[in-house]
Protein backbone atom coordinates (compact mmCIF):
# COMPACT_ATOMS: atom_id res chain seq x y z
CA UNK A 1 0.00 0.00 0.00
CA UNK A 2 1.06 3.39 -1.04
CA UNK A 3 1.35 6.26 1.56
CA UNK A 4 -1.97 7.66 -0.29
CA UNK A 5 -4.02 4.78 1.10
CA UNK A 6 -3.24 5.18 5.16
CA UNK A 7 -3.43 9.35 4.65
CA UNK A 8 -7.00 8.44 3.01
CA UNK A 9 -7.97 6.36 6.18
CA UNK A 10 -7.21 8.79 8.70
CA UNK A 11 -8.48 11.85 7.16
CA UNK A 12 -11.52 9.74 6.42
CA UNK A 13 -12.21 7.97 9.87
CA UNK A 14 -10.06 10.34 12.31
CA UNK A 15 -10.95 13.54 14.02
CA UNK A 16 -8.77 15.84 12.37
CA UNK A 17 -7.02 17.43 15.84
CA UNK A 18 -3.76 17.16 14.84
CA UNK A 19 -1.92 18.11 11.26
CA UNK A 20 0.94 15.77 10.42
CA UNK A 21 3.71 15.90 7.90
CA UNK A 22 2.35 13.61 5.46
CA UNK A 23 4.89 11.00 5.86
CA UNK A 24 3.74 7.46 6.91
CA UNK A 25 6.03 6.21 9.19
CA UNK A 26 6.68 1.80 9.79
CA UNK A 27 9.69 1.29 11.49
CA UNK A 28 12.20 2.69 13.33
CA UNK A 29 15.73 1.82 14.53
CA UNK A 30 18.04 4.72 16.43
CA UNK A 31 17.51 7.72 14.86
CA UNK A 32 16.29 6.53 11.97
CA UNK A 33 12.18 6.03 10.97
CA UNK A 34 11.42 4.38 7.67
CA UNK A 35 8.25 5.09 5.76
CA UNK A 36 5.94 2.40 3.91
CA UNK A 37 7.52 3.18 0.94
CA UNK A 38 10.72 2.08 2.37
CA UNK A 39 12.01 6.01 2.05
CA UNK A 40 14.48 6.53 5.18
CA UNK A 41 14.48 9.74 7.39
CA UNK A 42 16.41 11.19 10.55
CA UNK A 43 14.01 11.55 13.09
CA UNK A 44 14.82 15.24 14.61
CA UNK A 45 11.78 15.53 16.92
CA UNK A 46 11.55 12.19 18.47
CA UNK A 47 7.80 12.14 19.50
CA UNK A 48 8.08 15.44 21.17
CA UNK A 49 11.12 13.86 22.97
CA UNK A 50 9.74 10.38 24.07
CA UNK A 51 12.48 8.77 22.29
CA UNK A 52 15.41 10.02 23.81
CA UNK A 53 17.08 6.35 23.87
CA UNK A 54 16.53 5.76 19.92
CA UNK A 55 13.57 4.20 18.42
CA UNK A 56 12.95 0.62 19.06
CA UNK A 57 16.36 0.16 21.53
CA UNK A 58 16.96 -3.71 22.42
CA UNK A 59 16.76 -3.56 25.85
CA UNK A 60 13.39 -1.99 25.93
CA UNK A 61 12.06 -4.15 23.53
CA UNK A 62 13.85 -7.22 25.74
CA UNK A 63 12.36 -5.73 29.11
CA UNK A 64 8.97 -5.19 27.59
CA UNK A 65 8.23 -8.56 26.39
CA UNK A 66 10.04 -10.71 29.11
CA UNK A 67 7.66 -8.59 31.53
CA UNK A 68 4.26 -8.71 28.61
CA UNK A 69 4.88 -12.54 28.98
CA UNK A 70 4.62 -12.26 32.88
CA UNK A 71 2.27 -9.85 33.90
CA UNK A 72 1.18 -6.51 32.74
CA UNK A 73 -1.88 -5.11 34.93
CA UNK A 74 -2.45 -5.78 39.00
CA UNK A 75 -4.25 -2.01 39.64
CA UNK A 76 -2.86 -0.45 42.65
CA UNK A 77 -5.22 -2.95 44.19
CA UNK A 78 -2.74 -5.45 45.15
CA UNK A 79 1.12 -4.99 44.56
CA UNK A 80 3.26 -6.20 42.24
CA UNK A 81 7.16 -6.75 42.01
CA UNK A 82 7.91 -4.14 39.29
CA UNK A 83 6.54 -1.08 40.89
CA UNK A 84 8.92 -1.34 44.22
CA UNK A 85 12.13 -1.68 42.19
CA UNK A 86 11.18 1.30 39.86
CA UNK A 87 10.43 3.48 43.12
CA UNK A 88 13.73 2.76 44.21
CA UNK A 89 15.68 2.98 40.70
CA UNK A 90 14.02 6.65 39.58
CA UNK A 91 14.32 7.95 43.72
CA UNK A 92 17.72 7.07 44.03
CA UNK A 93 19.06 8.13 40.28
CA UNK A 94 17.09 11.58 40.84
CA UNK A 95 18.35 12.16 44.53
CA UNK A 96 14.11 12.14 45.17
CA UNK A 97 11.97 10.82 48.55
CA UNK A 98 8.89 10.02 47.41
CA UNK A 99 7.37 8.79 43.40
CA UNK A 100 3.61 8.97 42.63
CA UNK A 101 3.58 7.26 39.00
CA UNK A 102 0.60 7.95 36.35
CA UNK A 103 0.42 7.25 32.44
CA UNK A 104 0.55 10.22 30.52
CA UNK A 105 2.32 14.11 30.90
CA UNK A 106 -1.11 15.86 32.01
CA UNK A 107 -1.64 13.43 34.28
CA UNK A 108 1.01 13.70 36.40
CA UNK A 109 0.59 17.69 36.10
CA UNK A 110 -3.00 16.91 37.83
CA UNK A 111 -1.85 14.61 40.33
CA UNK A 112 0.46 17.91 41.32
CA UNK A 113 -2.47 20.25 41.46
CA UNK A 114 -4.22 18.61 43.62
CA UNK A 115 -1.24 16.99 45.80
CA UNK A 116 -0.04 21.19 46.25
CA UNK A 117 -3.80 22.33 46.65
CA UNK A 118 -4.23 19.50 49.21
CA UNK A 119 -0.76 20.53 50.83
CA UNK A 120 -1.79 24.12 50.96
CA UNK A 121 -4.85 23.55 53.33
CA UNK A 122 -3.49 20.93 55.23
CA UNK A 123 0.19 21.93 56.33
CA UNK A 124 0.45 25.41 54.56
CA UNK A 125 -3.30 26.69 56.26
CA UNK A 126 -4.56 27.98 53.09
CA UNK A 127 -8.33 28.71 53.89
CA UNK A 128 -9.86 25.49 52.06
CA UNK A 129 -10.87 26.53 48.26
CA UNK A 130 -9.12 29.70 47.94
CA UNK A 131 -5.47 28.25 46.89
CA UNK A 132 -3.88 29.87 44.30
CA UNK A 133 -1.30 28.54 41.75
CA UNK A 134 1.32 30.85 39.79
CA UNK A 135 1.98 29.66 36.36
CA UNK A 136 3.82 31.24 33.12
CA UNK A 137 2.43 32.58 30.13
CA UNK A 138 3.04 30.53 26.91
CA UNK A 139 3.53 27.41 29.55
CA UNK A 140 2.77 24.57 27.84
CA UNK A 141 1.43 21.61 30.36
CA UNK A 142 -1.44 19.45 28.42
CA UNK A 143 -4.34 19.37 27.61
CA UNK A 144 -6.70 18.35 30.03
CA UNK A 145 -9.51 21.01 30.69
CA UNK A 146 -7.79 22.26 33.61
CA UNK A 147 -4.44 22.65 32.37
CA UNK A 148 -5.92 24.34 29.45
CA UNK A 149 -7.62 26.71 31.45
CA UNK A 150 -4.19 28.29 32.63
CA UNK A 151 -3.07 27.93 28.87
CA UNK A 152 -2.17 31.17 26.94
CA UNK A 153 -2.70 29.81 23.55
CA UNK A 154 -5.55 30.73 22.03
CA UNK A 155 -6.37 27.73 19.76
CA UNK A 156 -5.39 25.21 22.83
CA UNK A 157 -8.44 26.85 24.97
CA UNK A 158 -10.70 29.04 23.22
CA UNK A 159 -14.23 27.47 23.07
CA UNK A 160 -13.07 24.76 26.04
CA UNK A 161 -14.10 27.00 28.92
CA UNK A 162 -15.58 26.74 31.75
CA UNK A 163 -12.43 26.57 33.18
CA UNK A 164 -11.16 25.09 36.35
CA UNK A 165 -10.33 28.70 39.11
CA UNK A 166 -6.97 28.99 41.18
CA UNK A 167 -4.78 29.97 38.92
CA UNK A 168 -2.79 33.17 37.99
CA UNK A 169 -0.80 33.60 35.03
CA UNK A 170 3.13 35.89 35.23
CA UNK A 171 5.80 36.53 32.22
CA UNK A 172 8.05 33.16 32.12
CA UNK A 173 11.74 34.36 32.95
CA UNK A 174 10.56 36.78 35.36
CA UNK A 175 11.66 36.57 38.86
CA UNK A 176 9.91 39.97 40.06
CA UNK A 177 6.84 38.44 38.12
CA UNK A 178 7.26 35.91 40.79
CA UNK A 179 7.43 38.23 43.80
CA UNK A 180 4.68 40.06 43.17
CA UNK A 181 2.16 37.57 42.02
CA UNK A 182 2.75 36.01 45.36
CA UNK A 183 -0.28 36.28 48.29
CA UNK A 184 -0.85 34.38 51.12
CA UNK A 185 -2.72 31.78 49.31
CA UNK A 186 -0.06 30.63 46.84
CA UNK A 187 0.58 27.21 47.06
CA UNK A 188 2.62 26.78 44.18
CA UNK A 189 4.54 27.66 41.32
CA UNK A 190 4.34 25.07 38.19
CA UNK A 191 7.22 26.30 35.77
CA UNK A 192 8.76 24.55 32.87
CA UNK A 193 12.54 24.88 32.89
CA UNK A 194 12.90 25.83 29.35
CA UNK A 195 9.79 26.23 27.21
CA UNK A 196 9.06 23.31 25.00
CA UNK A 197 5.80 23.90 22.94
CA UNK A 198 6.54 27.97 23.19
CA UNK A 199 9.51 27.05 20.92
CA UNK A 200 12.59 26.22 23.03
CA UNK A 201 12.62 29.72 25.33
CA UNK A 202 15.67 29.72 27.60
CA UNK A 203 15.00 32.03 30.59
CA UNK A 204 17.72 33.70 31.61
CA UNK A 205 20.78 32.85 33.38
CA UNK A 206 19.97 32.68 37.42
CA UNK A 207 15.99 32.70 37.00
CA UNK A 208 15.65 29.46 38.30
CA UNK A 209 18.21 29.80 41.38
CA UNK A 210 15.67 33.11 42.05
CA UNK A 211 12.65 31.16 41.59
CA UNK A 212 14.17 28.84 44.29
CA UNK A 213 14.68 31.21 46.59
CA UNK A 214 11.39 33.16 46.02
CA UNK A 215 9.96 29.49 46.80
CA UNK A 216 11.59 28.69 49.88
CA UNK A 217 11.21 32.17 51.69
CA UNK A 218 7.25 31.98 51.21
CA UNK A 219 6.83 28.51 51.89
CA UNK A 220 5.61 28.01 48.13
CA UNK A 221 6.35 24.58 46.56
CA UNK A 222 8.21 24.87 43.13
CA UNK A 223 7.16 22.62 40.93
CA UNK A 224 9.34 21.83 37.72
CA UNK A 225 7.68 20.61 34.99
CA UNK A 226 10.21 18.16 33.09
CA UNK A 227 8.17 15.82 31.07
CA UNK A 228 10.32 17.70 28.06
CA UNK A 229 13.38 18.96 29.50
CA UNK A 230 13.96 15.60 31.51
CA UNK A 231 15.90 12.78 30.99
CA UNK A 232 18.41 13.78 29.19
CA UNK A 233 17.08 15.82 26.47
CA UNK A 234 19.06 19.69 27.21
CA UNK A 235 22.35 17.47 28.36
CA UNK A 236 21.79 16.93 32.13
CA UNK A 237 19.06 14.53 33.66
CA UNK A 238 17.04 17.08 34.43
CA UNK A 239 17.43 20.74 33.69
CA UNK A 240 17.51 21.85 36.73
CA UNK A 241 20.67 20.77 37.54
CA UNK A 242 22.03 23.51 34.94
CA UNK A 243 21.17 25.82 38.25
CA UNK A 244 22.80 23.31 40.27
CA UNK A 245 18.68 24.22 42.32
CA UNK A 246 16.31 21.40 43.43
CA UNK A 247 12.55 21.47 42.78
CA UNK A 248 10.00 20.60 45.27
CA UNK A 249 8.24 18.56 42.87
CA UNK A 250 9.41 17.58 39.36
CA UNK A 251 7.25 15.67 36.44
CA UNK A 252 8.50 13.63 34.55
CA UNK A 253 6.82 11.66 31.46
CA UNK A 254 7.66 11.19 27.82
CA UNK A 255 11.16 9.53 27.49
CA UNK A 256 10.69 7.53 30.77
CA UNK A 257 9.42 4.80 28.76
CA UNK A 258 11.55 5.33 26.02
CA UNK A 259 8.68 6.03 23.60
CA UNK A 260 7.34 1.94 24.36
CA UNK A 261 4.24 3.22 26.73
CA UNK A 262 2.76 6.31 28.66
CA UNK A 263 4.25 6.49 31.55
CA UNK A 264 5.05 9.61 33.95
CA UNK A 265 5.84 10.12 37.46
CA UNK A 266 5.69 12.97 39.66
CA UNK A 267 9.31 13.07 42.15
CA UNK A 268 8.94 14.47 45.47
CA UNK A 269 11.69 15.83 47.13
CA UNK A 270 9.39 17.44 49.99
CA UNK A 271 6.69 16.35 52.00
CA UNK A 272 4.07 17.23 49.72
CA UNK A 273 3.17 13.74 48.38
CA UNK A 274 2.29 12.63 51.88
CA UNK A 275 -0.70 14.52 51.72
CA UNK A 276 -2.19 12.11 49.75
CA UNK A 277 -4.24 9.53 51.50
CA UNK A 278 -5.38 5.74 50.61
CA UNK A 279 -8.78 6.59 47.87
CA UNK A 280 -7.74 10.35 47.19
CA UNK A 281 -6.02 9.63 43.80
CA UNK A 282 -5.18 6.84 41.46
CA UNK A 283 -5.21 5.10 38.00
CA UNK A 284 -5.87 1.55 37.05
CA UNK A 285 -2.49 1.61 34.76
CA UNK A 286 -0.87 3.95 37.12
CA UNK A 287 1.90 2.08 38.17
CA UNK A 288 1.10 -1.09 36.08
CA UNK A 289 4.35 -3.55 36.35
CA UNK A 290 4.78 -3.58 32.58
CA UNK A 291 5.15 0.41 32.67
CA UNK A 292 7.42 -0.23 35.36
CA UNK A 293 9.62 -2.99 33.82
CA UNK A 294 9.91 -0.79 31.03
CA UNK A 295 10.86 2.84 33.12
CA UNK A 296 13.58 0.48 34.61
CA UNK A 297 14.73 -0.41 31.34
CA UNK A 298 14.45 3.06 29.65
CA UNK A 299 16.33 4.80 32.42
CA UNK A 300 18.87 1.98 32.61
CA UNK A 301 19.85 2.56 29.03
CA UNK A 302 19.71 6.37 29.27
CA UNK A 303 22.38 6.58 31.97
CA UNK A 304 24.71 2.97 31.08
CA UNK A 305 25.42 4.00 27.54
CA UNK A 306 26.01 7.44 28.35
CA UNK A 307 23.52 9.39 26.40
CA UNK A 308 22.95 12.08 28.59
CA UNK A 309 26.63 12.81 28.32
CA UNK A 310 26.22 12.31 24.36
CA UNK A 311 23.16 14.97 24.37
CA UNK A 312 25.26 17.58 25.63
CA UNK A 313 28.43 16.88 23.46
CA UNK A 314 26.62 16.85 20.41
CA UNK A 315 24.01 19.04 21.40
CA UNK A 316 26.69 21.85 21.31
CA UNK A 317 28.30 20.17 17.93
CA UNK A 318 24.61 20.50 16.74
CA UNK A 319 24.12 24.16 17.50
CA UNK A 320 28.08 25.31 16.78
CA UNK A 321 26.84 23.37 13.39
CA UNK A 322 23.82 25.47 12.68
CA UNK A 323 25.05 28.69 13.94
CA UNK A 324 27.38 28.96 11.22
CA UNK A 325 24.72 28.63 8.92
CA UNK A 326 24.71 32.23 7.01
CA UNK A 327 21.07 32.43 5.86
CA UNK A 328 18.93 35.67 5.77
CA UNK A 329 16.24 33.81 6.97
CA UNK A 330 17.36 33.20 10.30
CA UNK A 331 16.77 35.52 13.52
CA UNK A 332 18.60 33.34 16.05
CA UNK A 333 19.39 29.72 16.98
CA UNK A 334 19.43 28.47 20.78
CA UNK A 335 18.96 24.95 22.56
CA UNK A 336 20.64 23.25 25.43
CA UNK A 337 21.74 19.84 24.63
CA UNK A 338 19.48 18.49 21.79
CA UNK A 339 16.90 20.59 22.62
CA UNK A 340 17.06 23.02 20.02
CA UNK A 341 14.71 26.25 17.83
CA UNK A 342 16.47 27.89 14.81
CA UNK A 343 13.47 30.62 14.58
CA UNK A 344 13.30 32.34 11.19
CA UNK A 345 12.04 35.96 10.59
CA UNK A 346 8.67 35.89 9.85
CA UNK A 347 9.72 37.36 5.96
CA UNK A 348 10.99 33.64 5.61
CA UNK A 349 6.69 32.38 4.87
CA UNK A 350 6.71 30.08 7.89
CA UNK A 351 8.52 27.43 9.39
CA UNK A 352 6.30 24.46 8.18
CA UNK A 353 7.23 25.02 4.54
CA UNK A 354 11.18 24.38 5.35
CA UNK A 355 9.57 21.44 7.26
CA UNK A 356 8.18 20.14 3.96
CA UNK A 357 11.62 20.53 2.31
CA UNK A 358 13.52 18.80 4.99
CA UNK A 359 11.06 15.70 4.83
CA UNK A 360 12.05 15.93 1.17
CA UNK A 361 15.44 15.69 2.06
CA UNK A 362 15.25 12.75 4.28
CA UNK A 363 15.10 14.92 7.75
CA UNK A 364 11.72 14.83 9.81
CA UNK A 365 11.03 17.93 12.23
CA UNK A 366 8.02 20.02 13.03
CA UNK A 367 7.55 23.53 13.25
CA UNK A 368 5.85 25.18 16.65
CA UNK A 369 4.34 27.93 16.02
CA UNK A 370 4.66 30.09 13.15
CA UNK A 371 8.06 30.78 12.46
CA UNK A 372 10.21 28.19 14.52
CA UNK A 373 11.95 24.84 13.57
CA UNK A 374 12.43 22.76 16.68
CA UNK A 375 15.41 20.12 16.53
CA UNK A 376 15.44 17.12 19.00
CA UNK A 377 16.56 14.37 17.94
CA UNK A 378 17.29 11.14 19.90
CA UNK A 379 19.93 11.60 22.60
CA UNK A 380 21.98 8.68 20.44
CA UNK A 381 23.08 10.89 17.41
CA UNK A 382 26.59 10.43 16.37
CA UNK A 383 28.86 13.14 14.98
CA UNK A 384 28.57 12.37 11.13
CA UNK A 385 24.27 12.26 11.63
CA UNK A 386 24.46 15.89 12.90
CA UNK A 387 26.79 16.82 10.17
CA UNK A 388 24.61 15.47 7.56
CA UNK A 389 21.41 17.04 9.05
CA UNK A 390 23.33 20.41 9.04
CA UNK A 391 24.78 19.91 5.11
CA UNK A 392 20.76 19.61 4.65
CA UNK A 393 19.08 22.29 7.03
CA UNK A 394 21.41 24.78 5.84
CA UNK A 395 20.47 23.79 2.00
CA UNK A 396 17.50 24.14 2.73
CA UNK A 397 17.67 27.43 4.58
CA UNK A 398 19.74 29.01 1.75
CA UNK A 399 18.64 28.10 -1.48
CA UNK A 400 15.41 29.05 0.01
CA UNK A 401 16.81 33.02 0.40
CA UNK A 402 18.12 32.86 -3.15
CA UNK A 403 14.81 32.09 -5.16
C1 LIG B 1 4.29 16.83 26.48
C2 LIG B 1 4.26 17.68 27.67
C3 LIG B 1 3.23 17.56 28.63
C4 LIG B 1 2.03 16.66 28.44
O1 LIG B 1 2.35 15.32 28.30
P1 LIG B 1 1.26 14.32 27.66
O2 LIG B 1 1.90 12.96 27.88
O3 LIG B 1 1.13 14.68 26.23
O4 LIG B 1 0.01 14.49 28.41
C5 LIG B 1 3.31 18.35 29.76
N1 LIG B 1 4.33 19.20 29.95
C6 LIG B 1 5.32 19.35 29.06
C7 LIG B 1 6.43 20.32 29.34
C8 LIG B 1 5.32 18.61 27.88
O5 LIG B 1 6.29 18.78 26.97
Amino acid sequence: MDQEYYIGLENTFGAHNYEPLDVVLQRGQGVWVWDVEGNKYLDCLSAYSAVNQGHCHPKIIAALVEQAKKLTLTSRAFRNDQLGPFYKEICELTSSHKVLPMNSGAEAVETVIKAVRKWGYQVKGVPRDEAEIIVCENNFHGRTITIVGFSTDQPSRADFGPFTPGFKIIPFGSAEALRQAITPNTVAFLVEPIQGEAGVIIPPAGYLKEVRKICTENNIVLVLDEIQTGLGRTGKLLAEEYEGIESDLSLIGKALSGGFYPISAVLSNKEVLGVLRPGEHGSTFGGNPLACAIARAAIKVLVEENMIENAALMGDYFLSGLSSIKSPLIKEVRGRGLMIAVELFPEAGGARKFCKKLMSKGLLCKETHENTIRISPPLVIKKEEVDWAVERIESVLTTEADS
